[in-house]
């Protein structure tokens, strides 16, 4: 059963300060499942970019933090009551099903209510200066102030309504405008967000969405001389372009993962199991903390694959609008030839696939890949796809940790033990920006930070909490204080 009839194609307009504008020239959105085209999008020219930072720049918000908490829920009730609606869009233009869909409008419903409510608290702390023989009767106090120029957002297809939630959010949190560039791919679901945010009082000189291909106007977003900073999240090819082309601005950058699921001697297996195919398929492999590499030690490998077969086959993949599918596309037929192509390199080179069945188009069903090479294509760079590749790895800790410290990302990990000794470990020893014990890598609250290091990102966290502070200056001011 499907959940609806085919909704018309959205001929839709960028919205800049709000304005509608289109152009002659459009990019096609398709559906990854029916290679329908589901929408079309402008397809700005540099031109387009200037005038929205221009907009931008020249108005000042002054939004009280009362306004902007109200702002805020606004958005997330709406978003709450319309979750149909725009899970119905997410699935359209990504192929993601129907399930990762909804749970997706409930991140972002999350997002906007954080930031909303942390919007109110003032985080200023006070020095005081009479503390040592060079001191003096004064105070100094911390002011955070909103950026003086615009922050320019460039977003991925991955999570088309949350990643652009992640950045909105803690700008309007922090009075700041925004110029957003969601992906060509999915650019439906942040305009749709956009006039969300109009209608619950966002003044629309804060917020403009400028659409098209990356390669005629993706240099305006990273050297438009009113952009502050750039926040981007995405390919760590597009993010060392853009760490090199942005010269004197301060870059967010949230990149790619191969996040290790480890799992040691102690483990209760069927539970690592569990995490191991929910952590690769869910999202259908398409998270930057997706499980891509499963490191399970020799001595329970066997047992271990076999529980991982099991769960993986319970898994419904096919049409993601079917409300009971467990796993839709990914987001293009090219994407899944790749991950095709690099499981069947990984079997060249000793693999055994245990589970899996015919892609067709985009669809790519869950595959399970045991005894992969911890070096071979398919898990030595991010698979983002749902292959759930096993690497035995010997039984002792410290091969554990050099393996998967062995790529060159670090964005984070799951680990499968109740060892305190392990657990602390690999607290302190794997190269990566999050341990979650007993629990997939993806899993967080929308305001506790996030991100990774060595490929998987540079400068400041994500999560609500930390985004508000790189979208801000802070500002000392002191007075005499007796
Ligand atoms: P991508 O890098 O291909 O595209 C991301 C954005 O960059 C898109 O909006 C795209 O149009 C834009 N872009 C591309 N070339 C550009 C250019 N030259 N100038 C300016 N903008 C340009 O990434 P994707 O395929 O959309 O997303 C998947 C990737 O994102 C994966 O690697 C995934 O791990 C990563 N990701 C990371 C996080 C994180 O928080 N670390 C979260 C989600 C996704």
């Amino acid at each position: 059963m499907t959940v609806h009839a085919k909704p018309p194609i959205r001929r839709e307009a960028m919205r800049i300060a709000g304005r509608q504008v289109t152009t002659d020239e459009v990019v096609e959105v398709f559906n990854p499942y029916t290679n329908e085209v589901v929408g079309t999008v402008p397809a700005a020219r540099p031109e387009h970019v200037r005038e929205a930072f221009a907009k931008a720049r020249a108005y000042k918000p002054r939004l009280t933090r009362y306004e902007r908490q109200q702002i805020l829920l606004r958005t997330a009730d709406i978003l709450r009551d319309r979750k149909e609606e725009f899970a119905r869009l997410i699935t359209a233009e990504s192929g993601l099903c129907w399930k990762d869909s909804l749970y997706e409008a409930g991140r972002a419903y999350d997002v906007y209510s954080f930031a909303g409510q942390l919007c109110i608290k003032d985080d200023g702390e006070i020095y005081s200066c009479d503390i040592s023989p060079q001191g003096k009767q004064r105070k100094i106090f911390t002011q955070r102030m909103p950026l003086m120029g615009v922050i320019s957002a460039i977003t991925p297809f991955n999570h088309p309504l949350n990643m652009v939630s992640h950045k909105l959010a803690p700008a309007i949190a922090t009075n700041n405008r925004v110029v957003l560039k969601p992906t060509e791919l999915t650019p439906l679901t942040a305009l749709a967000l956009a006039d969300v945010l109009y209608e619950a009082g966002l003044p629309p000189e804060m917020l403009s969405v400028v659409t098209g291909n990356p390669g005629t106007m993706g240099d305006s977003m990273i050297t438009d001389p009113d952009a502050d900073l750039i926040t981007f999240t995405g390919s760590v090819r597009v993010g060392k372009y853009i760490a090199e082309k942005a010269g004197y601005r301060r870059i967010v950058l949230e990149l790619g993962g191969n996040d290790p699921l480890i799992v040691m001697e102690d483990a209760d297996l069927d539970k690592a199991a569990e995490l191991a195919v929910q952590g690769a398929t869910k999202n259908s492999g398409q998270r930057c903390t997706a499980v891509k590499r499963i490191l399970c030690v020799d001595s329970v490998a066997d047992a271990f694959s076999k529980l991982v077969v099991e769960k993986a086959r319970k898994l419904k993949c096919g049409d993601p609008m079917d409300p009971t599918v467990d796993v839709g596309t990914v987001i293009h037929e090219g994407a899944a030839k790749l991950f095709e192509r690099r499981v069947q390199d990984a079997v060249a080179l000793g693999a055994e696939i245990l589970h899996g069945a015919p892609r067709q188009g985009a669809l790519f069903p869950p595959t399970v890949v045991d005894r992969a090479p911890y070096d071979c294509e398919l898990v030595h760079e991010e698979t983002f796809g749902p292959v759930i590749p096993i690497i035995r790895v010997p039984n002792d800790i410290d091969s554990v940790i050099r393996i998967s410290n062995s790529t060159a990302y670090g964005l984070s990990s799951g680990v499968c033990t109740n060892r305190m000794d392990y657990v602390a470990r690999f607290v302190n020893e794997l190269d990566v920006g999050t341990v979650n014990v007993w629990e997939v890598p993806g899993y967080r609250i929308e305001m506790s930070p996030f991100g990774g290091i060595k490929d998987s990102g540079l400068g400041y966290k994500e999560g609500v909490v930390e985004a508000m502070k790189s979208f801000t200056n802070v500002r000392t001011w002191s007075m005499p204080w007796p």
